[in-house]
């Protein structure tokens, strides 16, 4: 078997042991890597109802056959486990040396079980596991702990690591590596820190298994210059995501004001241009030649990478258009690991709570020194403040009542992305059916859905274009493992992937290969949903309340007086689940399941709920 190196890393915490178990040939190709690993492992291993955040749960971090190997942006990990927020399969990728070390040290993924005696560091070197105290860095935040394990270990070893989020269970909080890399949106480093594991070091000596490897490494490093060069011939890195925000403003899509309302006068001064005319440092993944991250100087002179999801949801959701405080306000997540979409849907969200009366409290929108006073509130745990902020956007609006619920801007429990869908129907249901909740990863459809769609068509063809993506988006990327910017920003055409992984693999992938893995994956993620929620209804596909009501709708610009509306949408969910063949609750039927080969997935979450 080429392109896998055939082994997944166990290690138990309790027990302090460790073994390199091997898999089939069947199931590497018929999960691949990745997503697709790591659903498949953790529906079979655990049991529905556990605990997320008990020694049950299990972590994994799951890579890909073109993980780690000298291509356009393959430096990535997916980290995933049962999510502390949502309840169910939760998961997100992140940029890390990981990637590489795991593979070359023989492994493909590693599963970490149970529960440490004391704060942990989980070292890996090739076939040696050993289990280090961290207790001198338990407590502290992900920049001392990266910089106190490069000291060390060097610059050059693979690091995860949590901050004092991940360490105190604040369920979206994310685990960390290098200087700005993110993932694990839904809690993965709530699990890593109620496991009591600081961080996970790795490095490794083997070459990576290829068919291929001399056409691999010709292809790859062509394709890394061409990549380069294609990215200084548009610009893109210039502004990277954050050129986005200018036109989301224009469009009436920017999220201000806890997504009340879609754009704001001052939106110019937190845009791409300003970003980069601010900027001190650029940094990227591993294997990355249009390095994507964009640092500046915050309001307290600390280096802050920023992107448009943050600057959206810290910055224009929370009113506040100061570059270096939205730049403060990053750091501070970062630092203390925390998710910094959620981070900024939550805070925004208890703004708002407090300005309609749902609670009481002393924070107002645009207030970004008391923005930052709560991060660190949220960050420990502290006082009854900080406990409900650590919670995230749903559990606090079922604390305060009132009808709060109504403007709590999540579906499942996820804070919704900084894409305001008042009146954007295909990115409403891209978030109302993204697999773990509302994620703009799954099917960022909102750009196509502008430019080449009728806005107020609820039509088939949006929910076609939703499935596209996402099989794209959240089925193949995230199980060959792979960034999806070169095709997103730069056209990079899609048949590369099937190239690269053809060439390391041996095998003859075309992309409709690839469709019918990321089926297999998405109705994999439903049926972890059902096993944990089997009164799940069609309303668990819907986006928040607040866009159908006409009250919320914007008073002037180009959506005055427009709104979703709930029985369009209800259509529109309907052609979606049609189109994927699932049935009126938004689950697979056994015959789909049959179909894609999960037969024996589908007797098991029949035991638990019903299937059609
Ligand atoms: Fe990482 Fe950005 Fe490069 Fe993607 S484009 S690999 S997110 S630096």
């Amino acid at each position: 078997m080429y392109g896998w190196t055939g082994r997944i890393l166990r290690v138990d915490l309790t027990t302090r042991t460790h073994r390199a178990e091997p898999f089939s040939e069947e199931f590497a190709k018929t999960w691949v890597g990745g997503r697709g690993f790591a659903v498949k492992i953790l529906f079979d291993e655990l049991k529905p109802g556990i605990d997320p955040l008990g020694p049950e749960n299990k972590l994994i971090v799951a890579l890909g056959p073109i993980s780690g190997i000298p291509a356009p942006t393959t430096g990535k990990a997916v980290v995933a486990a049962k999510s502390p927020l949502t309840g169910f399969y939760g998961d997100g990728n992140l940029g890390t040396r990981v990637t590489e070390q795991l593979r070359k040290a023989g492994y493909d993924a590693l599963i970490v079980e149970g529960r440490a005696e004391r704060p942990t560091l989980l070292y890996i070197e090739d076939d040696t596991v050993e289990f280090l105290p961290a207790d001198e860095v338990w407590g502290q935040g992900t920049f001392a702990t990266n910089d106190w394990i490069y000291a060390k270990y060097g610059k050059g070893v693979g690091v995860l690591n949590i901050g004092q989020g991940g360490e105190n269970g604040v369920r979206y909080a994310t685990i960390r590596s290098m200087e700005g890399r993110s993932g694990g949106r839904p809690g993965m480093g709530a699990v890593m820190g109620s496991k009591l594991l600081k961080a996970i070091v790795v490095k490794g000596t083997r070459p990576i298994p290829q068919a291929n490897a001399a056409g691999m490494k010709a292809v790859g490093t062509a394709d890394l210059k061409m990549v380069h060069q294609i990215d200084k011939d548009t610009g893109w890195s210039r502004q990277s995501t954050n050129g986005v925000l200018a036109w989301c403003n224009e469009v009436a899509g920017l999220p201000v004001q806890n997504f009340r309302k879609t754009s704001h006068t001052e939106a110019w001064k937190i845009d791409g241009q300003r970003l980069d005319e601010a900027r001190v440092a650029t940094y990227g993944c591993p294997t990355c030649t249009m390095r994507c991250g964009i640092a500046i100087h915050d309001k307290e002179g600390h280096e802050s990478e920023l992107d448009y999801e943050n600057i959206g949801l810290l910055g224009a959701n929370l009113n506040i258009f100061e570059l270096d405080q939205v730049g403060s306000l990053n750091y501070l997540c970062d630092d203390y690991g925390l998710d910094t979409m959620s981070a900024g849907c939550t805070l925004s969200f208890y703004a708002d709570a407090i300005a309609h009366g749902a609670t009481t409290g002393d924070f107002t929108f645009g207030d970004a020194e008391r923005a930052k006073e709560l991060l660190g509130l949220a960050a420990r745990r502290e006082g009854p403040v900080g406990n409900l902020l650590a919670d995230g956007t749903l559990r606090m609006a079922r604390a305060f009542g009132h009808g709060a619920e109504q403007y709590a801007m999540q579906v499942k429990g996820l804070e919704v992305a900084a894409y305001n869908c008042k009146f954007i129907p295909g990115m409403a249901l891209a978030f109302g059916v993204a697999a773990i909740g509302a994620h703009h990863r799954e099917a960022w459809i909102i750009t196509f859905e502008l430019k080449n769609t009728t806005r107020d068509s609820y039509g088939p063809e949006k929910a076609a274009k939703v499935i596209e993506l996402q099989r794209i988006r959240g089925g193949m990327f995230e199980s060959i493992v792979s960034c999806r910017f070169p095709w997103i920003e730069l056209g990079w055409s899609l048949d590369n992937y099937p190239k690269y992984f053809n060439l390391v693999t041996g095998l003859d992938w075309t992309l409709d290969d690839m469709w019918r893995l990321a089926d297999r994956v998405y109705a994999m993620i439903k049926l972890h949903y059902l096993r944990e929620f089997p009164n799940v209804t069609r309303q668990d596909d819907y986006p928040p309340a607040v866009w159908f009501d006409p009250e919320n709708a914007d008073t002037e610009g180009p959506i005055a007086h427009m709104h979703l509306e709930a029985d369009k949408y209800d259509q529109l969910l309907q052609h979606y689940y049609d189109q994927r063949g699932y049935d009126r609750r938004g689950i697979p039927t056994r015959k789909l399941l049959e179909t894609l080969g999960l037969s024996r997935e589908a007797d098991e979450a029949a035991r638990y709920a019903t299937l059609t």
